[in-house]
C-alpha cells in the first residue's frame, strides 16, 4: 500500500516536504504536490529584480524540473479544499488523499490600504518588484518610504533590506543627496527578538541617512496630495511609495474553514490542524513564528519526519522549534545573518552574525543547495 499524500503549495514549505519524503519512501509514495504557477521564486530574488540585479527568468525555478521517485507534479489552479474528507478540487480535477499538507502561503490585499494600487507600488509580488525595476531608475529627487501598511507580514527584515538597498541605488546613480529616505514599521525597533541585529541595522541607517520611524503601520496613500497616512492620524509627503501590502490567506483557504482569526491554527509541536490527516505548514498558518521560507521548511521537515516514522515504525521528531537563519542585505554588498528560535524556550531569542562578504557567498549557496535538492539544477 503506498501513502497517498497531497501537498497544496509548491513553495517552500511543499518543495521541502515532497524532497524528504521521496528520498525517504520513493516507490512506497504517491505524491501529488499542486501549484497554479509554472516556476518557484525565492522571496529574495524581487530584491534583485527590482533593483535590476538579475533579470526575472534567471531567479524562476521550472517546476518541470521536479522528477522525484513517488511525486508527480501538478500544475493546477486549487478551487475548493475539504479538511473533512480530505479531498481536493482543482481547475482539472480532485485528489483524495491519506495526508493533505496545506502549504499555499499568504496572498496579499493590495485594495486594504486606499491609495496603494493607484499611488503607490509593492515589492511582494514578482510583477510589483518587475514594475519597479522599471519606476526606480525615474527616481531621482524627493521623499522615499518604505512602509508596512499591517501585520503579519513576510520576512521582517525584508524592508529594512530594501532600504539599505535603496540607498545603494541612488549612490550609485550619483542622486542620493537629492533623496530622502524613510522607514515605517510597525515595530520599536527593527527585529525585536534580536536586540544586537536591531542594533545593526539601526545603526546602518544613521550612516546613510535612513530615517527609521518606529511603531507606526500606513494605512492610507493620497496620491493627489501625495501624503501617506499612518495609523495615528500622521501625514508623511512622499515621491515614491514602496509598500509591504496586507496579507491573507488565498481565497481557496478562506472559504475551506479552516482558518480562525485568518489563518490556519496548527499545533505548534507538529503542525497538525484540528482535522485528522489534515496537516499545514509556513506562512498559511499562525504557528507562532514569523512568515519566512525558512520557518515553512523547518516545519515541513517535522511533518515529513512525523509521516515517514508513522509509516516505518520509528520514533516521532522532537517538537518543532520554529528556528533559522535569515539572512539579511546590508548594501555595500555585505549580507549579515540572523539566527532566531521563536518556539523552544521561553521568549524568541536571535543571535546576530555581523555583514560580511563572507555571508553573501553563504546566503548564495542557500539558495543554489535548495536548486539542487529540490530542482536538481
Ligand atoms: C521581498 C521578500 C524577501 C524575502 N526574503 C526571505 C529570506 O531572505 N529568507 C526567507 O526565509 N524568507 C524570505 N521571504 C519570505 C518567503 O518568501 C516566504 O515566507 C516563503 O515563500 C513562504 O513559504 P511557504 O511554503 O509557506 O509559501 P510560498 O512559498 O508562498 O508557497 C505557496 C505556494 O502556493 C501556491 N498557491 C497559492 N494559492 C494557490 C491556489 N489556489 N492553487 C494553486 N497553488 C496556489 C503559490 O503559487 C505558491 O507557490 C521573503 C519574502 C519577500 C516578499
Amino acid at each position: 500500500m503506498k501513502l497517498r499524500v497531497v501537498v497544496l503549495g509548491a513553495g517552500f514549505g511543499g518543495l521541502e516536504l515532497s524532497t524528504i519524503l521521496s528520498e525517504a519512501l520513493a516507490e512506497r509514495l504517491d505524491l501529488t504536490l499542486i501549484d497554479k504557477n509554472d516556476s518557484f521564486v525565492f522571496g529574495y530574488s524581487k530584491l534583485d529584480v527590482m533593483f535590476g540585479r538579475k533579470p526575472l527568468d534567471a531567479v524562476c525555478l521550472a517546476y518541470r524540473n521536479i522528477v522525484k521517485p513517488g511525486v508527480r507534479f501538478r500544475q493546477e489552479a486549487i478551487t475548493a479544499i475539504d479538511p473533512e474528507a480530505r479531498r481536493v478540487t482543482t481547475d482539472s480535477g480532485t485528489y483524495e488523499a491519506d495526508v493533505l499538507v496545506v502549504a499555499l502561503g499568504a496572498d496579499y490585499d493590495l485594495e486594504a490600504t486606499p491609495g496603494l494600487t493607484e499611488g503607490g507600488n509593492e515589492f511582494y509580488s514578482i510583477a510589483g518588484a518587475e514594475r519597479l525595476r522599471e519606476v526606480l531608475p525615474t527616481f531621482s529627487k524627493g521623499r522615499a518610504i518604505v512602509g508596512v501598511t499591517s501585520t503579519p507580514f513576510k520576512c521582517p527584515p525584508a524592508p529594512s533590506e530594501a532600504a539599505l538597498l535603496l540607498h545603494d541605488h541612488l549612490i550609485a546613480r550619483g542622486v542620493r543627496d537629492a533623496c530622502e529616505i524613510s522607514l515605517v514599521m510597525p515595530f520599536g525597533v527593527p527585529i525585536p527578538p534580536s536586540p544586537a541585529t536591531s542594533q545593526g541595522l539601526l545603526a546602518a541607517f544613521a550612516e546613510r541617512g535612513i530615517t527609521f520611524v518606529p511603531n507606526r503601520l500606513v494605512r492610507a496613500l493620497d496620491p493627489a496630495r501625495r501624503v501617506a497616512t499612518l495609523d495615528d492620524g500622521s501625514e508623511m509627503p512622499y515621491d515614491l511609495f514602496l509598500g509591504i501590502p496586507k496579507h491573507r490567506v488565498p481565497d481557496v483557504v478562506a472559504a475551506s474553514g479552516m482558518t480562525e482569526d485568518g489563518w490556519i491554527p496548527v499545533n505548534s509541536k507538529n503542525l497538525k490542524t484540528r482535522f485528522p490527516g489534515v496537516y499545514a505548514v509556513g506562512d498559511v498558518t499562525s504557528v507562532g513564528t514569523p512568515k519566512a521560507g525558512v520557518f515553512s521548511e523547518g516545519a515541513a521537515r517535522v511533518v515529513a519526519a512525523s509521516l515517514i516514522a508513522e509509516l516505518q515504525g520509528g520514533e516521532q521528531p522532537s517538537a518543532y522549534a520554529g528556528a533559522g537563519s535569515c539572512y539579511i542585505e546590508f548594501g555595500a554588498e555585505r549580507v549579515g545573518r540572523v539566527d532566531v528560535d521563536f518556539l523552544s524556550g521561553p521568549s524568541p531569542t536571535g543571535a546576530f552574525i555581523e555583514p560580511s562578504f563572507a555571508l553573501v557567498d553563504e546566503k548564495q549557496h542557500f539558495g543554489s543547495s535548495r536548486r539542487a535538492r529540490w530542482f536538481r539544477l
